[in-house]
């Protein structure tokens, strides 16, 4: 699958599109790293008219199963968040860290 951001300009946002050839598979906000996936891809998306630029595609790494946000670390690196654990090696360890107090 293929992500790209949209670079269009004016009404369109700059949201990260993940695709699957033609059907739009989730997004992600501008300024958010939590994607949102549609119950059922959106056929044909018609990107006709509007401008795109390959995008991150380490943003849907996020599976909406989880339930889960992501929260950058100190290092860069993304963790995936939830009620009960965090995938950082904080908690591993202690069961606990910086970022549980994070979920939102
Ligand atoms: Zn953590």
């Amino acid at each position: 699958m293929e992500a790209v951001v949209e670079t269009t300009g004016g009404a369109f946002p700059a949201h990260t599109y993940l695709l699957d050839s033609n059907n739009l598979v989730a997004y992600v906000k501008v300024n958010e790293t939590v994607p949102f996936y549609f119950k059922n891809p959106i056929k044909g998306f018609d990107k006709r008219g509007r401008k795109f630029v390959p995008g991150n595609n380490t943003l849907f790494t996020l599976k909406k199963e989880t339930h889960g946000r992501t929260v950058i670390g100190s290092s860069g690196q993304t963790y995936t968040v939830t009620e009960e654990s965090c995938s950082c090696p904080g908690f591993t360890y202690r069961g606990t860290c910086k970022h549980m107090g994070q979920h939102g």
